[in-house]
């Protein structure tokens, strides 16, 4: 009979999941959505906070996290998983996080339905428990032992992961020893997400990115000497229509001179709740039409000399064919350069002979 004392043989199980919890954030770059990432917040919204297109953590304190606290919701996201598999062994599932060990848990602990910790495990696991996405928005400002000393016990907890990665800020990988950056990839971590947003000393001071070309050059090749995988993302009419041209050039240029592993598009989108809204308002920012940042795209595409994958993974990337499809592909993989840029090229000769 699957009752004990009045609870359903699943009842303990799930009421010691939903007394569980880590912190998660909110923010995560799309490919991580895409692989089921574990979301681990182990450092609170942004320590620089300025840039003034940016809204994700406006009006947030950036707080450092202490490692115990950090070790603690590690040992968490744990404790929850053993409980997902114990459940699953129960059921004759062998461990295997399936759709009705989920049904079984939410059946027993209706309040798991929004119990975001335990909707967040039980996807990671379900997609095989291999990555993990440390937020919010700069990991490595944490101290480097510190980081280093968290990451050993991620890996040392959580034995499934096979890739573990993070947002850093181009200005802290800079400002990083070479040795600092080499102890926190060896411990651990695996892929840097980098905004670099543009090349050009011009456009980064009125974006207020407090960073320079040069910075933005020396940390990331830093991170590739160190081993990182590397995945800079760049604003597409970010600099509007009077700066465009430089914008354009200067960002191949800083990006060529990275040669990261991947170079990922996300074209800018004003957001009424960021200060460059006020620009824009007051006309000292002039947006940018679709085509003419498709023309300002063909002169960043053409400018690069790097063997990275270049990646439109964002919806903003929506360009249309002359079938009315979309115009780059949107997967994380992107188009392998330097053997596939004359097909972007071609592509952006089309999308430019196809209709605002
Ligand atoms: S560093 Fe990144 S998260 Fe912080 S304000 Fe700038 S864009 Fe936003």
């Amino acid at each position: 009979m699957a009752f004990l004392s009045g609870k359903t043989a699943y009842q303990e199980s799930a009421e010691k999941i939903a007394n569980l919890s880590f912190s998660i954030g909110v923010y995560r770059p799309p490919s991580e959505g895409g692989s089921a990432s574990l979301l681990l917040r182990i450092t609170e919204n942004c320590p620089w906070n300025k840039c003034t297109f940016c809204e994700m953590y406006k009006g947030e304190a950036f707080v450092l996290r202490s490692v115990q606290d950090i070790k603690a919701d590690i040992d968490n996201v744990k404790r929850i998983s053993e409980e997902l598999a114990a459940v699953s062994e129960k059921m004759g599932h062998e461990g295997r996080i399936t759709r009705e060990v989920g049904s079984v848990l939410l059946q027993a602990e209706p309040s798991l339905y929004d119990n975001y910790c335990f909707i967040t495990v039980f996807n990671w696991l379900a997609s095989g428990g291999k990555t993990a996405f440390l937020q919010d928005a700069n990991t490595i400002i944490m101290r480097p032992d510190e980081l280093v000393e968290v990451l050993k016990h991620l890996r040392e907890t959580l034995k499934t992961l096979t890739r573990v990665t993070s947002y850093a800020r181009s200005k802290t990988l800079a400002q990083r020893k070479p040795e600092e950056l080499q102890a926190i990839r060896e411990a651990g971590l695996d892929r840097l997400h980098v905004g670099l947003e543009s090349g050009s000393d011009e456009v980064l001071a009125r974006i207020r990115k407090g960073v320079t070309s040069a910075e933005l050059i020396e940390g990331g090749r830093k991170a590739m000497e160190a081993g990182f995988q590397l995945s800079e993302y760049w604003m597409p009419g970010l600099a509007g229509i009077d700066l465009w041209r430089r914008h354009a050039e200067d960002t191949a240029r800083v990006l060529s001179a990275i040669n990261p592993h991947y170079i990922r598009s996300r074209p800018f989108v004003p957001s009424s709740r960021t200060p460059i809204y006020e620009e824009l308002e007051q006309g000292r920012l002039k947006v940018s039409s679709r085509h003419d940042r498709l023309e300002e795209l063909r002169v960043t595409i053409e400018g690069l000399d790097v063997t990275s994958r270049v990646c439109f993974d964002h919806m903003m990337n929506s360009w249309r064919n002359r079938r009315g499809g979309l115009l780059f592909h949107q997967d994380y993989e992107g188009y392998k350069f330097p053997e596939e840029k004359p097909r972007v090229l071609d592509l952006i000769q089309e999308g430019l002979a196809v209709g605002e």
